[in-house]
């Protein structure tokens, strides 16, 4: 396997961030100074790990199901591997094997790239999840995997797959390609044209829209080069942060989400405008009365404001997670998906054969059912013979308002790694 999906370095302009780097080009600039680079969602957690397990698969032909029940450690978070973890991977490696034929056409996992040859102002490059040179047809195919169900991606004119085609091109010079296609595969969000898409171009076309690219790193370096001071000696932060930074839709996956004052202040005052319109009047609550256009204008606000909400609830867990006291929440134990224990399969086929359980109640062929299909299919009086092989894992913490939860609150990770030292 290539370096683990958790530990890569990424690019100073990395391939995954284009869209969001393109469209606000002070993003890279602050997320290089408040120190949040590193941050990690959960549902980018999850993402990695579904990178982890496809990759394993198509390089050892193994199948996806195989992880189910196994733990990955990303960045910030362990995750476990589920069948619906195990479900997304398996739509992808069948896409990527039966395009490149089984292996017979040339196909590379997982190839990292960078984009020196176009001279970009800084560091830019990423990792394509795959490629593959369909020889017959001079078509070079890219195809990216998506395991995120919240935010639909589109082939067509998706930035982050045109780098990475462009990547894949300048990384095979001696390839004779004509065409390019790039491939999004997302079994988890519903898509009108099913959960693969691609959008194929002409290789010229591939190069006219570097140029544009290349007109976003330079906007992107000079946010860079005057940040804070927007390139004069009075320029104020407010005024760079005003040419530099726009909050939208890419602020979803941006680092520094939680520390952005251009996110705060379009989230707070798009928060306002749902109670008061722009003169300040009050809004009345009435639903019903609201135009298309009007509840379109405030389902987008909602977007905006729950990135930011998002954010600080991340930052509140990290936060929480290093000791500090978060007034009113508390660290819970977040409950993983029961499993048997290692080496508990023999024990647990011997009491269900010895309970004459037909043998489609205990196995889904060649694996063992759940512990609670088993446990079930045993019947409250048998249950017991295969209780003690089974354990619910944790996986992590979640920060809760005491007064909504009944779970015993756990220590932070720092007070788990220090001892705390008592006034
Ligand atoms: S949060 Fe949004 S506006 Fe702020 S830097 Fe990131 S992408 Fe730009």
């Amino acid at each position: 396997m290539s370096a683990g999906h958790a530990q890569r370095d990424h690019a100073q302009w990395s391939a995954s961030a284009s869209a969001r780097l393109w469209a606000c080009a002070g993003s890279l600039a602050l997320s290089g100074r408040t120190g949040q680079a590193d941050s990690e969602s959960e549902a980018a957690a999850w993402g990695t790990a579904c990178h982890e397990v496809s990759e394993d698969c198509l390089r050892h032909g193994r199948k996806p199901e195989e992880w189910i029940g196994r733990f990955i450690q990303t960045k910030r978070h362990r995750i476990e591997v589920d069948e619906e973890m195990a479900e997304t991977a398996q739509v992808y490696v069948d896409y990527v094997m039966e395009a490149g034929v089984f292996g017979l056409k040339p196909t590379w996992i997982e190839e990292r790239f960078k984009l020196d040859a176009i001279n970009p102002p800084f560091e830019a490059g990423g990792t394509a999840d795959t490629v593959i040179y369909h020889d017959g047809e001079q078509l070079l195919e890219v195809v990216d995997l998506k395991g995120g169900r919240g935010i639909v991606v589109e082939a067509l004119g998706n930035k982050q797959a045109r780098t990475y085609a462009l990547g894949a091109v300048l990384n095979n010079p001696g390839l004779d390609i004509q065409e390019v296609k790039v491939t999004i595969v997302q079994p988890r969000a519903p898509h009108r044209d099913g959960p693969i898409r691609s959008e194929t171009f002409h290789v010229t076309d591939l190069i006219d829209w570097t140029t544009e690219l290349l007109a976003a790193m330079r906007l992107a370096k000079l946010a860079d080069d005057t940040y804070g001071s927007n390139g004069s000696e009075d320029g104020s932060f407010d005024e760079w942060a005003e040419r530099f930074l726009h909050p939208g839709d890419h602020c979803t996956f941006c680092p520094c989400a939680g520390s952005c004052p251009a996110l705060a202040v379009a989230a707070k005052s798009k928060a306002l405008l749902f109670f008061k319109d722009e003169s300040g009047v009050e809004q009345e609550n009435t639903v019903g009365k609201l135009t298309p256009a009007e509840v379109a204008e405030i389902l987008d606000r909602a977007d905006m404001i729950q990135n930011w909400l998002n954010a600080v609830r991340a930052h509140a867990h990290a936060e929480a997670e290093a000791g500090v006291e978060i007034p009113n929440y508390q660290l819970v134990a977040k409950v993983g998906r029961e499993r048997w224990n290692d080496g508990a399969e023999a024990d647990v086929i011997a009491a269900c054969e010895w309970a004459e359980l037909p043998l489609s109640e205990y196995q889904n062929a060649p694996k063992l059912r759940t512990p609670k299909q088993v446990r079930k299919a045993l019947g409250p009086d048998l249950a017991k013979l295969v209780e003690r092989h089974s354990t619910v894992p944790t996986a992590g913490t979640s920060l809760v308002r005491q007064d909504k939860t009944v779970r015993t609150p756990v220590q932070p990770k720092a007070h788990l790694l220090f001892d705390v030292i008592d006034d």
